[in-house]
């Protein structure tokens, strides 16, 4: 912990000065923690702008790109960050410690559940008692996805990530709009053109879009010629009720589209044996637990699907290039895929190509990794880790493969 000292004498009362530090590229926290025996306020300021106030009763301020403590503006600027004390009361000669920590972006994969309502829509939970529950089931975060309301993305949680969203809910189907607080300016779905035309600002604005529940309950029926970057492959339900998207995504990979697949649990009630948070899981591999970096996640591909808690985990990789991601070819003859495992109990391990199933491999529960090497000539590899009796399933996104781009001079 870095360390920032200031004498401070008698004469010093209603003084004020500055302490200067550096916040350095690739910050994620930072925490700063006072001791001082007399009273001071602390009034910090990052490269950018005023932050807030210490008062004279706390002892601790906590910046992340999208939390602070009370009384602070989150939001991490790398750069000069500079302190102004004010002297409120020197009892004797004193010393002022401020004590600096700084966390660096560290990336690894984060569980959420991509599908979830609350009170603002016809969702029986406060948001508060949203993030206990999921946060008991082992969640890092949720998409706030409530029907047609821009409500929800007002609210805010400690120590926990709400990820903006929203469930464009028609009559002929449902979509979530995630990232962003509010993609559109009129929601205006009385024609494909105008619902295509919400696709295309929610997608200029940043927003991550999946088709929900595509084949199942409310089925979409808009066609799939609109920009969007996902399917829910798993909305909160048994695997009879996901086949059809499961059997449609295989079929679009197979012809070459590049879509990515979701889950969640569409839970309005969290019921154990109806629908429950993280019955339905979406995982991303982020920079750090923050709305940017699972943002970025997101953008990257970077998302595996679970359906429940106990699915394990599988991570695929070939050389850097991870799930979600283009690997492209040079002149190899064959890849070789990297694969880590994490599961509870026998399972069985399932390679796709765009030839449909092409190798599976009973698994004892114990292993965590394996290498395959697989002739070249697929256009993606994906997994999938199924347990006993086929109840729970894990699904890495494909590793799309293209041959490696021609430059002319
Ligand atoms: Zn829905």
């Amino acid at each position: 912990m870095q360390k920032l000292y200031k004498n401070v004498r008698k004469e010093d009362l209603h003084e004020w000065f500055d302490l200067e530090f550096t916040v350095p590229q690739g910050t994620v926290e930072l925490e700063l923690r006072v001791k001082c025996p007399g009273k001071v306020h602390l009034m910090l300021y990052g490269p950018d702008a005023y932050r807030g106030m210490l008062d004279k009763d706390k002892d601790k301020i906590i910046i992340k790109e999208d939390f602070a403590s009370k009384g602070f503006l989150s939001g991490l600027i790398p750069g000069l960050w500079k302190i102004k004390v004010e002297i409120l009361d020197v009892p004797h000669e004193m010393t002022l410690e401020i004590g600096l920590e700084t966390k660096n972006a560290h990336k690894r994969w984060y569980a959420g559940d991509f599908h979830t309502h609350s009170v603002h829509s016809d969702g029986k939970h406060l948001v508060s008692d949203m993030v206990t529950i999921a946060k008991a089931y082992g969640l890092d975060f949720f998409a706030l996805t409530d029907h047609n309301s821009y409500a929800q993305n007002e609210e805010v949680a400690e120590d926990f990530v709400i990820l903006p969203g929203l469930e464009l809910t028609t009559p002929k189907g449902h979509s979530n709009f995630v990232g962003i607080k509010r993609p559109f300016e009129s929601f205006d779905y009385r024609t494909k053109e105008s619902l295509y035309k919400m696709f295309d600002q929610g997608m200029d604005a940043g927003c991550f879009i999946s088709v929900n529940h595509p084949f199942v309950g409310d089925v979409w029926k808009w066609g799939f010629d609109m920009k969007f970057h996902a399917i829910e492959l798993w909305n909160g339900t048994p695997l009879s009720r996901n086949q059809g998207a499961l059997d449609w995504w295989q079929e679009e990979l197979s012809r070459g589209c590049k879509v990515l697949a979701t889950g969640g649990s569409d839970v309005h009630v969290h019921d154990l044996s109806g629908r429950c948070f993280g019955r339905g899981r979406t995982l991303v591999l982020a920079d750090s637990l923050s709305r940017k970096h699972l943002l970025e996640g997101l953008h990257r591909g970077n998302i595996s699907v679970a359906t429940c808690e106990k699915s394990g985990f599988v991570d695929l990789k070939i050389g850097d290039t991870r799930v979600g991601e283009t690997y492209y070819l040079k002149n190899e003859k064959q890849l070789k895929l990297d694969i880590d495992l994490l599961m509870d109990e026998p399972s069985e391990l399932k390679l796709y190509t765009n030839e449909g199933l092409v190798a599976s491999y009973n698994l004892d529960g114990h292993e965590l990794s394996k290498n395959l090497l697989i002739p070249v000539g697929h256009k993606f590899y994906r997994l999938e880790l199924w347990g006993r009796n086929n109840t729970h399933a894990f699904f890495t996104n494909p590793i799309y493969i293209e041959r490696q781009k021609m430059h002319t001079i």
